[in-house]
């Protein structure tokens, strides 16, 4: 089954995450800050990250610039996981090229949708799911 980064720095998101996309099938990466999330996802590629956008070092979109930036990790679909839903939030996400986005909390079954939505089909072009 494919392997799923998930870069996040507080403990209980990362269990209840880590919990659900184990219980799809899903291999679960860990990472807990921007740059620890940066290097595991160039050295480990990753079928798709799920990235918190509030990270102790670097902020989870500037993680998403630099993914997209890299032509190691480039074509890694990428989604951010937010407790901001603050106007604006999609498209700063969409700007910094996330290909998704997900509101805390997170519920299951529209996580689970959006990363099959990814890992089944071709996307050349980033759009915003939700
Ligand atoms: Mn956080």
């Amino acid at each position: 089954m494919a392997r799923i980064l998930y870069i996040e720095d507080n403990p209980l998101n990362m269990r209840l995450v880590r919990k659900m996309l184990l219980s799809d099938g899903y291999t679960v990466l860990e990472a807990v800050d921007g740059a620890g999330g940066l290097a595991a996802a160039e050295r480990e590629q990753p079928a798709l990250i799920l990235v918190d956008i509030n990270l102790p070092d670097v902020d989870g979109l500037e993680v998403v610039r630099r993914l997209k930036n890299n032509p190691v990790t480039a074509s890694i679909p990428a989604i951010a996981l937010t407790a901001n839903v603050m106007h604006g939030d999609k498209t700063r996400c969409l700007e910094a090229g996330c290909d998704g986005y997900l509101a805390k909390p997170v519920a299951r079954l529209e996580m689970l949708n959006i990363i099959r939505y990814f890992l089944t089909r071709d996307h050349s072009t980033p759009a915003v799911v939700r």
